[in-house]
């Protein structure tokens, strides 16, 4: 089946992936969040930084629905190889802009372990921001030791493995409109 379908399932690489989220909830949350965001950060000049590469659709439509001066920065972080956790996150390119004094707000595709972001708001809370926030489109509702404090939710997900909508299924099915949940696999890879 073409990836480019929003139908109720699709296949990646010979996996079968059911629609977890349907494009029009994904869009309807969104516009909510940036709502939300736009509010609490009146004239405060946020600096939005998305964790490339899974939250560039994410990214591009909720800045859409952002009214305060603000400013976009992107980052490129690796904790998962296909579907399997690596233990060692890796930078593998960073920020332009400049972090101290501003009010930055990190934009995910999904929080699974929270490692990531863990390791992100570490890192950024070296180069003395104002403040530091994390809006996540996606959060996976599974028990983690990291105590990162996810200030924007848009859905709560069981402990599924995700493709579509900005995330991959071993380099594919970024450009699905909807979120799909791989089914019928022990083993994924
Ligand atoms: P964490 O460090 O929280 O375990 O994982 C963070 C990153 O791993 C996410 O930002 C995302 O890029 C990737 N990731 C986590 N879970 C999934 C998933 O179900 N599907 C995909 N495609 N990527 C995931
Ligand atoms: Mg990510």
């Amino acid at each position: 089946m073409n990836i480019h379908t929003t139908e109720d399932s699709v296949r990646i690489l010979g996996k079968t992936f059911s629609l977890l989220i349907a494009p029009g909830r994904i869009q309807s949350r969104i516009e909510e969040m940036a709502m939300e965001i736009s509010n609490d950060f009146l004239k405060k000049n946020p600096l939005f930084i998305c964790v490339m590469n899974g939250a560039f659709l994410f990214t591009a439509d909720l800045l859409r629905h952002i009214h305060p001066r603000s400013g976009l920065d992107f980052i490129r972080v690796s904790s998962y190889n296909g579907t399997e956790r690596e233990k060692t996150i890796r930078t593998i390119w960073g920020l332009t802009e400049k972090i101290s004094g501003r009010n930055i707000i990190i934009l995910e595709d999904i929080i699974d372990s929270g490692n990531t972001i863990s390791y992100l708001c570490e890192e950024l809370e070296k180069e003395k921001p104002l403040s530091v926030c994390v809006a996540s489109l996606l959060l996976k509702d599974i028990p983690r030791e990291s105590a990162v404090k996810i200030a924007y939710t848009g859905f709560k997900i069981p402990d599924v493995f995700v493709a579509g909508y900005g995330m991959d299924y071993h380099g594919e099915g970024r450009n699905l409109q909807g979120i799909y949940k791989l089914i019928n696999s022990n083993n994924p890879c």
